[in-house]
Parts: C-alpha cells; sequence; structure tokens
C-alpha cells in the first residue's frame, strides 16, 4: 500500500467517528484555540500561494511544509481536508502597498521576454511546474490541493469588487478602484495593527487621491495591458484574487487560512476587509502564520538576494527531505536560522533515523502495535503541531529499550503520516537476495563470479559496471556478493 492509499484509508476510517482534539494558535485572538469546524468532520484550508516569477526559495518552502503538516495533522485527527492554494500569476506587485515594479513583469524582463498576457502566462507556468515538482520533493502531495491560477479567475475578482462597489466599500480614483478601510469596522483586526500609527505617518503617497494610507487598489487601470473591466483595460489588484479564489473554491466562511507572519498586516487584514464586507459573514475562524526563515541573521528573500533554492539543496548532494527535516526540528512559529551547515546535519541525523527505522522494520516485520508513547506523539502533534517535541518523542523511544519492536513500528507508522519524512520506505540502499534479483541481474552476477573464479578481474569489474547501470551495487563479503538496489 503506498503511503497515500494508507494515508486515505486511515482517514476514512475515522470519518465516521468524531475528530480528535485539536488545538491551534489562531492569530485573530493571539491564543490557543480548540479547533472547531464549520461543518462536521470537514477542514477547508486555503494558503497563500507564490507569485510564480521565479523559483520559490527555501523560505517559502517553509510556509508549505508547515501548511502540509497542518492538513497531516487535520486528516489524520478525522477530518476530510479541502485545500487550496493560488498560483499568483500576475501583477503581483513588488511592496504591499500598491507601488513599485510589477513582480511579473521584472520576470518577463530578466528572460528577455516581451510585455503580454502571452508570456506573462507563459512564465508563470514554467515556474508553477517548478514549484509543484518542489512540493513533490518535499513529500508535499500535490494531488490532493487545488491550484487556482488567478488569471483563470478574473470574472470572480471583477465581480467581488462589483459587490465592494455595490455596498459602497470602493471608490474611484484616477489611478483606480481603491478600498475605502475606513467604512470597514474593525479594519487591521488580525494581529492588532495600529492604524493610527499608519494615518499619521510621513509616507509620502504615490496616489494623492486615496482617502486613507491603508487604502489599498482593488483594480488598477492600464492602458496597454490586462482585461477588460467595467472600469476600463487593466489588473485586480493582489489582494483580491485570494479573497474571490477562497470564495469561489471553498466558501464564503471558511476554517482556515494560512501564510507566513510577513502577510498578516496588510495582505491578511485586507482579504478580511474585501470578504467580510462582501459577505457579511466571517471570512476565516482559524488564521495561522509561519515565522520567517532566516539565514545570515536576515530573513530569506529574493529582493535582497539573501536566498537560496531546493536546487541548490540538490545541487549539494543533500536529500531533498533532509530540508523537510530541518524545518521540522523548529516550531512553525519560531524563526528558524538556516545554514548549510545545519541542513548537513539534518541530512545525518535523517539517514540514522531512516537506518534506525529499517532495523525496526525488519525486527518486527512491519507488524504494529498501540502504546502509549504512541498516544503521546499524537498529543504533541495535535498541540498546535509541536514537531521538535515530535521528533524528540520518536528518537528517545526508538532508541530505548522500553518498547517491543511492534509498539516501535506502531509509532514509525503514526511519525510517517505526520511528519511525511518517508520513513515507511526510506531511500536508503536496500539488500536484495540474489534470488528476488531480476534475472539478467542474477546472469550477470553468475558472470562476475565466474570471471573472479578465474582470476580474470578486468571481465569481473566490468559485469559490475554493468550491474550498476541496471541499478544494483555488488559488494563482496565472506558470505558471498552481497546485493543492494540504489
Ligand atoms: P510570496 O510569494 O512572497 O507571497 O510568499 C509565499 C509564502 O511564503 C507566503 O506565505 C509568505 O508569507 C511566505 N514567506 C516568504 N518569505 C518567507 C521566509 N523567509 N520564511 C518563511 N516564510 C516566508
Ligand atoms: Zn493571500
Amino acid at each position: 500500500m503506498t503511503w497515500i492509499s494508507r494515508l486515505f484509508s486511515n482517514a476514512q476510517s475515522v470519518t465516521s467517528t468524531k475528530p480528535a482534539s485539536i488545538f491551534l494558535t489562531n492569530t485573530l485572538s493571539g491564543s490557543k484555540e480548540l479547533f472547531i469546524s464549520q461543518q462536521p468532520g470537514i477542514a477547508l484550508m486555503y494558503s497563500c500561494g507564490p507569485t510564480v516569477y521565479g523559483p520559490a526559495h527555501i523560505g517559502n518552502l517553509r510556509a508549505y511544509v508547515f501548511a502540509d503538516t497542518l492538513a497531516r495533522t487535520l486528516l489524520f485527527a478525522g477530518y476530510r481536508v479541502k485545500r487550496v492554494i493560488n498560483i499568483t500569476d500576475f501583477g503581483h506587485l513588488v511592496s504591499d502597498g500598491d507601488e513599485g515594479e510589477d513582480k511579473m513583469t521584472k520576470g518577463l524582463k530578466r528572460e528577455g521576454l516581451k510585455l503580454s498576457l502571452e508570456n506573462m502566462r507563459a512564465l508563470a507556468e514554467r515556474y508553477s511546474a517548478v514549484f509543484l515538482t518542489d512540493l513533490e520533493e518535499l513529500n508535499i502531495d500535490i494531488k490532493d490541493i487545488r491550484f487556482p491560477r488567478a488569471s483563470d479567475y478574473i470574472a470572480e475578482q471583477i465581480a467581488l469588487i462589483k459587490t465592494l462597489e455595490e455596498k459602497g466599500y470602493a471608490y474611484q480614483t484616477s489611478g483606480g478602484v481603491y478600498y475605502d478601510t475606513a467604512r470597514f469596522l474593525g479594519y487591521g483586526k488580525l494581529g492588532g495593527i495600529d492604524l493610527s500609527a499608519q494615518r499619521e505617518g510621513t509616507r509620502i503617497e504615490a496616489n494623492k487621491e486615496k482617502r486613507s494610507p491603508a487604502d489599498f487598489v482593488l483594480w488598477k487601470p492600464d492602458s496597454k495591458l490586462g482585461w477588460e473591466s467595467p472600469w476600463g483595460l487593466g489588473f485586480p489588484g493582489w489582494h483580491i484574487e485570494c479573497s474571490a479564489m477562497s470564495r469561489s473554491l471553498l466558501g464564503q466562511e471558511i476554517d482556515l487560512h494560512t501564510g507566513g507572519e510577513d502577510h498578516i498586516a496588510v495582505h491578511h487584514n485586507n482579504e478580511i476587509a474585501q470578504s467580510e464586507a462582501a459577505s457579511g459573514r466571517t471570512f476565516v475562524h482559524y488564521w495561522l502564520h509561519n515565522a520567517f526563515l532566516t539565514m545570515n541573521n536576515d530573513r530569506v528573500a529574493k529582493s535582497t538576494g539573501n536566498v537560496a533554492y531546493l536546487a541548490d539543496v540538490l545541487e549539494k548532494k543533500i536529500h531533498p527531505l533532509a530540508l523537510r527535516y530541518f524545518f521540522l526540528q523548529g516550531h512553525y512559529r519560531t524563526p528558524l536560522s538556516f545554514s548549510w551547515e545545519a541542513l548537513e546535519g539534518s541530512a545525518e541525523a535523517l539517514n540514522r533515523l531512516w537506518k534506525l527505522v529499517s532495523e525496526i522494520g525488519n525486527e518486527s516485520k512491519r507488524k504494529s502495535e498501540p502504546s502509549e508513547v504512541r498516544d503521546r506523539l499524537l498529543a504533541a502533534l495535535r498541540d498546535d503541531l509541536a514537531t521538535p517535541q515530535a521528533l524528540g518523542i520518536l528518537w528517545e523511544s526508538l532508541r530505548s529499550d522500553e518498547y517491543t519492536p511492534e509498539e516501535k513500528w506502531g509509532l514509525i507508522e503514526d511519525a510517517d503520516a505526520h511528519l511525511g519524512l518517508s520513513l515507511l520506505n526510506p531511500p536508503l540502499p536496500v539488500v536484495v537476495s540474489q534470488k528476488e534479483a531480476p534475472e539478467e541481474i542474477q546472469h550477470l552476477l553468475v558472470g562476475r563470479e565466474t570471471a573472479r573464479a578465474s582470476k580474470d578481474f578486468a571481465e569481473a569489474d566490468r559485469l559490475r559496471d554493468e550491474i550498476e547501470k541496471r541499478g544494483y551495487r555488488v559488494e563482496d563479503s565472506e558470505s558471498g556478493p552481497k546485493l543492494t538496489s540504489v
């Protein structure tokens, strides 16, 4: 059984019963709360996705591993999880305010492509594919997630802006349609943003017609490029896509919304203002935010050049799951400092874990039994996703004599389901008995033994290379050749 089919059979077997309790820190209240979904047994979850003008960096990937850990925890507690990660494929301005060069335009320039909607889409699709492959490398199951492209939801974004206009939350300026934040009671409630500081600030406004510095663009006109709308040719503002796609794909009221903490102040408060003004209902019940990944004491970010990618990890011949392991070593709400030495440390630890798990798999014959430590692991994860504690419990118990191999295997199964570290099928060399090897390999092995017996070492080496080319390695031991698949 693959882990994904196991995931489903486990999840389905528990949906008939009440899901287990999970506690999560909600940015809305600033405290840890018991999770209660709107519909019994179903969790609706939205995560702000990347702007695909280049590959996602490892800081972005921290945000998606965190969201995946949350989704896995919900799934194994007994929820059906419906997930969306949007793909921003146009017009995402460089800064949270409404000024700065557009990221996609920057991407087109970098690649020497002419500015057009078609080229924007092509660039976006290229980097969306890279993004999805990165997620897969990190054991994030993309089949269970919808990835809507913002450019496929223009009509929905226009409709939402029209609703806001009809309800009196929008006003027209020569620089576009703006959201009137003063009209929305409780604007800035997420994370307790101090609006008076913003209002009194001396920021020079790009658009002098704005009624308040916090007001933000809903539709930005463009004389040459964009989509037709009641406000002329142009682009939707970048906050509106999340409100529109979340509403279209998950409904007006959802359970969970995730993102990095940089999105709290502006982007997520703006999403709330748009969605709640339009629907008159609570947009999101649980807001969860991950802290930054830092490097050299500064936030990992493309704009500053303080950046690394999954491609760099692979180039250094470090397994991508070592990065996942590295992320899990920190709690999602705590800043995490990345360095190549630290990642190599995680790679070594994960390798040791894989070896230990294989040994226990052999001893237990992969039969599992419940144990008190398995409950402890689940309790840690269901207490605001305490992954560092979960890893601690796992290591400590697997090394201890207190548990039988079967109890340890039970713990490994649950740890694997939640942590996504390929523990059940570690990507390690696997010893294969000669009889189980494909016939062709068996022939080559016999040929090599014959050559060795007649001291024809050149031929023996040639046959060893042939075997390696076919994905097997031979080592000579006292009891004869040992075959491993790699
Ligand atoms: P963006 O494409 O900038 O919207 O980022 C995609 C996601 O990654 C968002 O949820 C961001 O909050 C998150 N993010 C960006 N930089 C970092 C970082 N250095 N550490 C953790 N999360 C980040
Ligand atoms: Zn968003």
